[in-house]
């Protein structure tokens, strides 16, 4: 912050008339808009249009950064937008939360040469932000619908992103959902410290605008079977994601206050949004002058630690049985949590809950890496006898997740899954076992990142659109 707008921050502390107050936030505002668009500037100015755009390479979408950032750079902000959004349903979601270090960023040529990267995820949020402001960000019209229509199963990114690229091309589309609100992890599993739930809102409020029906609180296979949604479209997108906790079985598991991370991180999302959330009220779900252990080095396990520490938690600490080395979780991550004073326990995993009815400890036990597993990861042993007790009043499990079983729970035995249980798709055309019926996002890669369930809903949009497209034809040609 400059001191210019440190100044205008203490002077509205202290005012206590109100059009004084509104007055010195606008101008606050003013100075604050102005100072992000000359970092944005500066930012986009580093860029050294290398030959080889290995930051574009990285992205899952491709992104045209260089020429965005040299848009900006010049104050093109408009066409920046245009560029940004042609190739990304969310762009400022996406340059908040992708893993930068692992994606573009951590690919810019000037990192490389180690000059520090150009902060091209916040550039890319800026020049969204900046277009929503504008009013440069509008709902579809379409000039012609066409009578075909498409059911997409789940309102998460990537149903969201399919969704909007085949109302664009004038199909009728309808998004079912089993939450109360669109967005799937965006709204319930992204922590509101990582991504401001109005942003998602708005993006879905605006699909809403473009025409696109949504059915919450309606889940398939359980509100209408599978084969009457099918009857009911003339294709089907499958993208409900994964949401079965990876479990831990142990002495002590079933005590209470040991909990699944998206329980923990569902009720903390919903108190953002203003709900009622009981058990959090009550005090269940809620970190607040508690010990908290989280088992998992995974982002999820992130999430959770770094949600109990803004919960005011007493201590957390985080059990991992590999090496910081060996961690899945973003290091960026990892450095952030220990800056807001969580302590990771490596090499150490959970080997026994204790407690009378609720939890009280954890039995902890040190590990060593031994040889290489056929995952290429050392596999982590147990240490004989180097057992110790971890003070616990709440245990929050983040150990991944798998998908459910969507042949069972659809009803719907015929279709193709894999071992793990996501769904087999063609991986060219995005479609399924089952004729016009596409898969995309989690529930076909497993765990994974918003911006590929993007890339993967727009992928499936191009064969959805041929497949109606030769559809039509047929029934053209019939008629
Ligand atoms: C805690 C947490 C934090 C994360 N943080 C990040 C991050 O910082 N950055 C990042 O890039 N990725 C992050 N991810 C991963 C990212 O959220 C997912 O990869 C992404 O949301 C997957 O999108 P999707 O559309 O495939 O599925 P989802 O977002 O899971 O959406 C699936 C939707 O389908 C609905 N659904 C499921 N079954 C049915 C049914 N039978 N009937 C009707 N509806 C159904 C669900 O209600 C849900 O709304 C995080 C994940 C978690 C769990
Ligand atoms: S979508 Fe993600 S990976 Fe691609 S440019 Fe934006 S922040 Fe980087």
């Amino acid at each position: 912050m400059t001191d210019k707008m440190l100044k205008f921050v203490k002077v509205d502390r202290e005012t206590p008339n109100k059009r004084k107050v509104d007055k010195r936030v606008n101008d606050f505002k003013e100075v604050y808009d102005q100072f992000i668009q000359e970092k944005a500037k500066e930012q986009s100015s580093r860029c050294s249009q290398c030959g080889v755009p290995f930051c574009q390479i990285h992205c899952p979408l491709h992104n045209n950064i260089p020429d965005w950032l040299k848009l900006t750079a010049e104050g093109r902000l408009q066409e920046a937008h245009e560029l940004a959004h042609s190739t990304n349903n969310m762009p400022e979601i996406c340059g908040s939360i992708c893993p930068q270090d692992r994606l573009c960023e951590g690919n810019c040529v000037i990192e490389k040469a180690g000059h520090g990267t150009v902060t091209i995820g916040a550039v890319e949020k800026y020049i969204t932000d900046n277009a929503w402001e504008k009013g440069w960000i509008k709902p579809i019209k379409i000039l012609k619908e066409i009578n075909q229509s498409v059911g997409i199963i789940g309102a998460g990114p990537a149903g969201l992103a399919c969704a909007e690229e085949l109302r664009k091309s004038g199909y009728k589309i309808t998004i079912y959902d089993r939450y109360d609100r669109p967005g799937g992890l965006l709204i319930y599993g992204i922590p509101n410290f990582k991504l401001e739930k109005f942003t998602v809102e708005r993006r879905t409020n605006l699909l809403k605008e473009s025409g696109i029906k949504f059915k919450q609180d309606f889940e398939i296979g359980k509100n209408i079977s599978f084969d009457e949604l099918r009857k009911r479209h003339d294709a089907i997108l499958i993208a409900t994601g994964v949401y079965k906790p990876r479990e831990i079985e142990l002495p002590g598991s079933d005590l209470k206050n040991i909990f699944p991370a998206m329980e923990f991180l569902t009720a903390s999302n919903r108190k953002g949004l203003g709900d009622k959330v009981e058990n959090f009220d009550n005090g269940m779900l809620n970190a607040d002058n508690k010990d908290i252990v989280v088992i998992g080095g995974g982002d999820t396990g992130m999430d959770c630690v770094r949600t109990a520490v803004r919960q005011n938690a007493k201590t957390v600490k985080c059990l991992y049985r590999r090496d910081r080395e060996n961690m899945p979780g973003s290091a960026r991550e990892v450095r952030n949590a220990e800056e807001e004073g969580v302590e990771f326990v490596w090499l150490s995993s959970p080997k026994k809950f204790i407690g009378t009815s609720q939890i009280s400890s954890v039995l902890v036990e040190r590990m060593k890496l031994g040889k290489t597993d056929s995952s290429g990861r050392k596999k982590p042993e147990p240490i004989p006898n180097s057992e110790f007790e971890m003070k616990a009043d709440m245990v929050i499990k983040a150990l991944g997740f798998d998908p459910e079983d969507l042949p069972k729970l659809f009803k719907s035995p015929d279709l193709s899954i894999s071992k793990s249980g996501t769904v087999k798709i063609n991986l060219r055309t995005k479609e399924t076992n089952l004729p016009g019926v596409f898969a995309a996002g989690d529930i076909v890669r497993g765990a994974s990142l918003v911006v590929w369930a993007i890339r993967d809903g727009r992928d499936a949009t191009v064969s959805i659109r041929k497949y109606l497209e030769r559809k039509l034809n047929k029934s053209e040609k019939a008629a």
